[in-house]
C-alpha cells in the first residue's frame, strides 16, 4: 500500500489520522478520520483550528448532503485541490 497524506491528529478520537478524502458526488473535498469516521468539509478552518467540531460523518457528505463514495486523494489529488499547504505528514 502507498503512503498516504494525512492533516494530523483527529481532534475527537486522537487516535486516528485525517485523511484527505474526495466526495465521489460533487467532488468536494473534506478531512475524515480514519479511525471515528468524523468529517470536516472546510478544510481550511479544521487545518487552522483542531478545535473546530465535525460538521458531518462518513459516508455522508454535508455538501451534497447524500451518502457517497469518497476517493482517498493522492498528493497530486491534494495539489490540485490546493490544499498542498495542509498536509502535516504521511503514513500507511
Ligand atoms: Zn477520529
Ligand atoms: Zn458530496
Amino acid at each position: 500500500m502507498n503512503l498516504a497524506p494525512h492533516a494530523g491528529s483527529c481532534p475527537v478520537c486522537e487516535n486516528g489520522l485525517l485523511r484527505f478524502q474526495q466526495c465521489e458526488n460533487c467532488y468536494a473535498v473534506s478531512l475524515i478520520c480514519d479511525e471515528c469516521e468524523s468529517s470536516w468539509s472546510d478544510v481550511v478552518a479544521i487545518s487552522n483550528n483542531l478545535s473546530t467540531p465535525p460538521d458531518g460523518s462518513y459516508p455522508y457528505c454535508v455538501r451534497c448532503q447524500a451518502n457517497s463514495n469518497w476517493i482517498y486523494l493522492n498528493p497530486l489529488g491534494i495539489e490540485q485541490a490546493g490544499l498542498t499547504p495542509f498536509i502535516r505528514g504521511e503514513s500507511r
